[in-house]
Parts: structure tokens; sequence; C-alpha cells
């Protein structure tokens, strides 16, 4: 009988997790499913890009994962039951359940309105496709002169902002801020957007909370109201509620506790990767939500299973920062250096040639996604039977 393997959510992490595994272990002792709610990769670190206007390569999974035996399966996880051992799915045909031996979550996250009031109404987010398709419609919409409001000063906030103004001079572009512009960069980094920000005539709101979101003005906690035609809301991120519904041990916001091996900590036959896991990376800091980290826990878990699987060795590699990499439109971009938890160094790439670096980042990542079995030596491992049966019974919940 083939060990059951269940993969669901194929974004940059579930989907580099399938197709690794595929080239790891046997075709015919292993089974791998990987479920997904959309047909095609979503390239969700373009989605600034798309809500300003611009085409994104379709990537259909059914081309990605031709010949690697990974069984695609296009349905919406509804619920999982991890003592059960089973998903829940629910799609044209009706629902069903799918029973799996080991489970890989990788179901990645939403935006977060923090439950500010109106923002459910009337702000536009870029955390999904919908969501950015549905922003591209608006700023098409829009007379020159016009206000578009992004609230958030963190990476997406800055991509969002710069990539819009780009788009549409003809706009009045602000971004709206808690601390100053930036903050989170080196002295350098910070001088080169403020530059970057000046001459794409984005004007910055600092040391703002906004405490409502209207039709046509956000409005601040000390009470004041700034313009906003259009609002966008990329303030922090949040996961699926899937996993706090199941007996899966999560944190307070729903994120699955990992070891370091991404084995949930309470149900050994579970692996979280990427925006689903929390993860404590160098120093003992949460890694933060990014396909910078999801990548690599993806690596890790699928290294992790097929060891155990195949009683090879666990990998001790820990996950560390290099960068953060930011585009700034289409013409200039910001490469911050981070020390290995992510803390920003003083080297800074910025300009034309940073822009080609983040482009060649997006291609990379989309590139080895798309091309699952390229690239990795295949070293199609031997499931040991009786440490495929032994596997769960061996890892008491910690
Ligand atoms: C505009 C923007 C720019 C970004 N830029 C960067 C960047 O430059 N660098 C960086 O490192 N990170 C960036 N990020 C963050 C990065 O995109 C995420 O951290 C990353 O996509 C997380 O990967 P994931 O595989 O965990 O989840 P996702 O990529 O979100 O994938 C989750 C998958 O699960 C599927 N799914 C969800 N719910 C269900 C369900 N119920 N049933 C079935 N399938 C489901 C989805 O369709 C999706 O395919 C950016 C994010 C945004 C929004």
């Amino acid at each position: 009988m083939q060990h059951r393997i269940i993969v669901i959510g194929a974004g940059y992490a579930g989907a580099s997790a399938a197709g690794r595994l595929a080239r790891l272990l046997r075709r015919e002792e292993v089974a791998i499913t990987l479920v997904n709610a959309e047909p095609d990769f979503v390239e969700r670190v373009r989605m600034h890009q798309l809500a300003a206007g611009q085409g994104l390569k379709p990537r259909p999974f059914s081309e990605m994962f031709a010949g690697t035996g990974v069984e695609l399966r296009v349905a919406k996880v509804t619920g999982v039951d991890v003592d059960g051992k089973t998903v829940a799915v629910v799609d044209a045909n009706g629902t069903e359940e799918l029973a799996y031996d080991t489970l890989v979550y990788a179901l990645g996250s939403g935006w977060n309105a923090q439950g500010v009031p109106g923002s459910a109404e009337h702000a536009y987010e870029i955390a999904s496709r919908p969501g950015a398709l549905r922003l591209r419609e608006r700023l098409a919409g829009l007379d020159a002169g016009q206000t578009v409001v992004v609230v958030g000063g963190g990476l997406t906030g800055l991509e969002a902002a710069t990539e819009i103004a780009e788009a549409r001079p003809d706009l009045d572009v602000a971004l709206a801020v808690r601390g100053e512009l930036g903050d989170q960069l080196s002295p350098k980094g910070r001088e080169h957007l403020r530059k970057v920000f000046d001459k794409l005539g984005i004007t910055v709101h600092e040391h703002i909370a906004v405490a409502g979101v209207g039709a046509e003005r956000v409005t601040t906690a000390d009470g004041k109201a700034i313009p906003a035609a259009v609002t966008v809301w990329t303030a922090g991120f949040a996961v699926h509620p899937i996993a706090k519904l199941s007996t899966l041990e999560v944190t307070g916001t729903g994120q699955i506790v990992v070891d370091r091996t991404m084995c949930s900590v309470s149900h050994p036959d579970v692996y979280a990767i990427g925006d689903a896991a929390m993860v404590m990376g160098p120093g003992d800091k949460p890694l933060r939500m990014s396909c910078a980290s999801g990548i690599p826990t993806a690596w890790q878990a699928v290294g992790a299973i097929a060891a155990r699987l195949t009683g090879g060795k666990l990998s001790n590699a820990p996950i560390r920062y290099f960068n953060q990499c930011i585009s700034l439109g289409r013409k200039e971009g910001l490469i911050q250096y981070v020390t290995a938890d992510d803390r920003a160094v003083q080297a800074v790439l910025t300009g034309r040639l940073a822009a080609v670096y983040k482009e060649l980042i997006c291609k990379g990542a989309a590139w080895s996604v798309a091309n699952p079995m390229l690239g990795l030596p295949a070293r199609r491992r031997r499931v040991t039977r009786e440490r495929a049966a032994a596997d769960s019974a061996v890892r008491t919940p910690a």
C-alpha cells in the first residue's frame, strides 16, 4: 500500500513541497496529492503589479505537475480532522473526505484588516488575486487627481504605493505608516526610499494609526481625516481559520506551532509550512510571513518527511535571512541586506540594478515552483515500510 501524502495549498510553499516530494520519493510507494482552490499558480508577490494594471504569466498547475506523478485536486479545503487523518474538500461535484498518512498544511494567508471599522466595506486588499483584480478595476475608473491612500509601511505597502504611483502619475498617491517611512531599513535604505517616494510624488503620512476607513477618507486615532477615494490595506496578513478550528496546537493568530523540521508539535503526522506555520528562526524570533521564509520551510519539511520515511538523516540546516528585496515600481528597487534574524545592516543595493535583482528573485521563485522536478537531483529513496508505520507512534507529541 502506498503512503498517502496530501499537500493542501499550492502557493510558493505547498507547490514547492509537492514537487520536491515527488522528486525524492518513489512513485510506486508514495501517493502525493496536491489540493488547491484554484487551477493555476498565483504569484502573490506580484499582486501589486496586477493591481497596477500589469499582466501576469498564466501558470496552470496541470502543466507544472504534468509527468511528476503528483495528483492535482482542484478543490477548496473546508476542514481538517487531524485525529481522524482526513481533509474535507468541496468542488463542483460536491464534498469529499480525503484520507492521508502525512499532511502538509500550506494554506497561506489573506489580508488582515485588524477589525478596523469600515475596512471590510471600503478598503481594497492585494493579498489575493481577486482582491488585486478588484483594486485594478477601481483604479482604472479613477480620474486624474483622485487620491489613493495605501495603509501600512511594511514591504507590501512600500511596493504597492510606488507601483501605483509609477503606473498612474496622474493620481494623488499617499502612504500612511505607523512609525516613520522605512523605519525597518538602514539609514542608507531609508534615504533611498525617500528619494524614490519624492520622485514619484507620493505623500507620506507618518505616525498614523488608522482607526476607520470610509468611502472617501480614512480617519486616524487622533481624529484627523485623510481624503481617500481608494484605500488600499496592506497592514499585515492573517492565516486562514481552518487550523484553529482543528485540534492542532496553534498560536493566538492561528499559525500552526511546529518544531524545526516543520512538524506540528501536537500532531506528528502533520507538517505546516509557509505563512501557515509559526516557525522560530535565528535569534529565537518567529520567521516573518514571506516567500523568503516560506520556500525554505517547504524544503525543510520535505527533507524531514523523506528522511523519516526512508530512514535518512534529518537536516540541521537553519533557516536564515540574507536580504529584503523591495520593488519600488518597475524602474527602481531597494535590496536591504540583513542579519540572519532579519535586522537591517548598512549595505544596500539601490536603483535600476536593485529593480533587476528583485525581478530575478521573483522570476526565480516562480521558476522553481513551475519546474518542480528540474534542477534537483533525483534521489528516489525507498520507503522503509516499518519506518512509515512506526513514524507517528515513535514521535510522540511534545
Ligand atoms: C503584494 C505582495 C507582495 C509580496 N512581496 C513579497 C516579497 O517581495 N518577498 C517575499 O518573501 N514575500 C512577499 N510577499 C509575501 C508572500 O507572497 C507570502 O508570504 C507567500 O505567498 C506565502 O506563501 P504560502 O505558500 O505560505 O501561501 P500562499 O502563497 O498564500 O499560497 C496559499 C495557497 O493555498 C490556496 N488556498 C488557500 N485557502 C485554500 C482552501 N481553503 N482550499 C484550497 N486551497 C486554498 C491558495 O489558493 C494558494 O494557492 C508578498 C505578498 C503580497 C501580497
